[in-house]
Parts: C-alpha cells; structure tokens; sequence
C-alpha cells in the first residue's frame, strides 16, 4: 500500500476557503512537495491528513489506514507550522515529554530522547531551556518531537519559513538522512527550492487545487 492516498479530498471552512479535491498518491519512503503560495490549502490538507480537522467529503488513507483512525495516527510525525514550546522547560524535557504524550515506553524513552537530540544537532544543547535557544534549534527540536514515536510519515508544514539560510540547510540536511533510512515525508513549503533540492515528487497547489503533480522535473518542466 502507498504511504499516503488521497481521493477527492475536501475542505471547506464556513467562509468558502480551504482545499477542494485533492487527489494524490505518495508512496513509501518518498518525499514528496506541496508547493504553493501562502493561503493555498496546504495546512488544510496536511490538518486533514494527520486527523486534526473532519474533511468536507472525499477519503484519505495512511498505510492504508483511515485518517484520523489511531492506526493512522500512530504511524506518523507531524511539524506544525507554528509550535510553541514550553520555553522555560529544556530541550530534553520537551522531548520526554512528547514522548509521554505518545505513550512512548519509558525504557524506550530514555534511550531515544539522547538519541534523537544528537540526530538534529541539539546533543550539546539538550539541557538548556528552550528560551535560549535560535529558531533553527526550536524547529530542529520540533523535528525532534515529531519523530520521538518513530513514525513511518512525517508531516512538515513550512518547517523553514522563519528560518536564515544556514538554518534552512540544517533542517533540509535532517530530512536528507531522514529519507535515506526510509521514512515518508510530506513538505509543505512555498520555497520552490526548498521541494527541489529534498522532493521526488510534488504538487503545485493555488487557491486550494492542485494544478499539477508529478515527478519534480515534470511539474517544473511544464511551468
Ligand atoms: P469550520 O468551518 O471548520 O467550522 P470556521 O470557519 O468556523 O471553521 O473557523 C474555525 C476557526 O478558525 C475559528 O476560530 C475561526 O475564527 C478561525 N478562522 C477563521 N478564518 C480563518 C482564517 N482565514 N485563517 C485562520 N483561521 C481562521
Ligand atoms: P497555506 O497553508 O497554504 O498557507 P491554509 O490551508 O492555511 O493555506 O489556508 C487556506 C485558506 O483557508 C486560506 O484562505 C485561509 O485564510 C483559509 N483558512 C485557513 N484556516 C481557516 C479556518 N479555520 N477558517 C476559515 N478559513 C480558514
């Protein structure tokens, strides 16, 4: 089964707005881009997906499980687009305590959080508070959260827009080993660098439909 399997999928706030009729297909351990302009229906869509908001109509499935089924929820890591930290707790414990939420397995836990502080270059850093951290580390911390119940998908939604360049980079090179050890990740992103320098795949979304979708070079070819 693909990773991700999207047919017709709609949402439509009370105001008309949001993403109508999407229909893609990501398979497993590919990274695929959703590209488009800010207010396209990216967040909409990747909300749908992780099971944070009911779509209008239309069916999606990960791994072939229905989304929002805890089935799905339990094979994926999700980056908001706007996360707020418990700035006056550490690195650590932030991450511990994500875990907690995701009923990691305390021996599990205590293994992970080191290791995955190390994988997003917070292994130094992992005891101070979050308050002094740069942007680049508190979205490399959110990265870090995301993977804490060591999902097959990982939902990114615009992780480097707050980002410097140098940032950007640290982020992009997470996803890089990321995607060689397998996992499925799904960018939202308006930085049409950014999905060509990480994505197999893409979709070029405005005003909540898609307008292509294909390989990389194909959608970008056509443009
Ligand atoms: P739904 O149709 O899913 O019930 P609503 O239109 O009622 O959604 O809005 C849900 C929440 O999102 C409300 O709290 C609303 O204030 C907020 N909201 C409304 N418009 C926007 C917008 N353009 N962008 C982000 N949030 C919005
Ligand atoms: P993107 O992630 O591509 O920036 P969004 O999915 O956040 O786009 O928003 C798509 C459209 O839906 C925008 O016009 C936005 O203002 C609107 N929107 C987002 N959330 C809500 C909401 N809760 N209620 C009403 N409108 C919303």
């Amino acid at each position: 089964v693909p990773a991700i399997e999207t047919w017709a999928l709609t949402k439509e706030y009370s105001n008309g707005r949001g993403c109508r009729d999407v229909s893609i297909t990501v398979g497993k351990g590919e990274a695929f881009g959703f590209l488009g302009p800010n207010g396209a229906g990216k967040s909409t869509l990747v909300k749908m997906l992780v099971g944070m908001i009911t779509p209008s109509s239309g069916r999606a499935a990960l791994l072939g499980y229905k989304i929002g089924s805890l089935a799905a929820k339990s094979q994926i890591g999700y980056l908001p687009e706007l996360y707020r930290y418990q700035e006056w707790m550490t690195g650590e414990e932030v991450v511990e305590l994500h875990a907690r939420l995701c009923r990691v397995e305390r021996s599990v836990t205590a293994k992970r959080v080191p290791a995955l502080l190390e994988e997003v270059g917070l292994g130094q850093r992992g005891r101070d508070r979050v308050k002094h951290y740069s942007k680049g580390m508190q979205q490399r911390l959110g990265l870090a959260c995301a993977l804490v119940n060591d999902p097959e998908i990982i939902f990114l939604d615009e992780p480097s827009s707050a980002l410097d360049p140098i940032g950007r980079r640290e982020v992009r090179n997470i996803l890089e080993k990321l995607k060689e050890r397998g996992k499925t990740i799904f960018l939202n992103s308006h930085l049409l660098e950014e999905v060509e320098l990480l994505c197999d795949r893409m979709a070029l979304l405005n005003n909540g439909v898609i307008l292509r979708h294909g390989s990389v070079s194909e959608v970008l070819r056509k443009q």
